[in-house]
């Protein structure tokens, strides 16, 4: 499975971006686009939606550390599936 938009992993690169504050704009796109796409990356996307807004607001406020925390086991675990491709 390969075609023009970022793979998984850069990706989720950007949602750790995000979780950390340091989203840029333009990534969110590139996040839409890809989700378009890729089901198992949606699905994290759904969920990081619903618990801390992302893509909404544009990391204006500092998310909460636990929600934070939670957020990035998610990404994790998705990249460590990633790993074993
Ligand atoms: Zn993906």
């Amino acid at each position: 499975m390969s075609g023009k938009s970022p793979n998984c992993a850069a990706i989720l690169a950007d949602i750790s971006a995000y979780l950390d504050g340091e989203l840029e704009t333009t990534a969110c796109a590139e996040i839409e686009a890809h989700c378009a796409t890729c089901a198992s990356c949606e699905a994290l996307v759904q969920s990081l939606r619903a618990t801390v807004g992302l893509c909404r607001e544009a990391a204006a406020a500092p998310l909460p550390e636990d929600v934070r925390r939670r957020a990035r086991e998610s990404v994790r675990r998705l990249l460590e599936n990633e790993a074993r491709h």
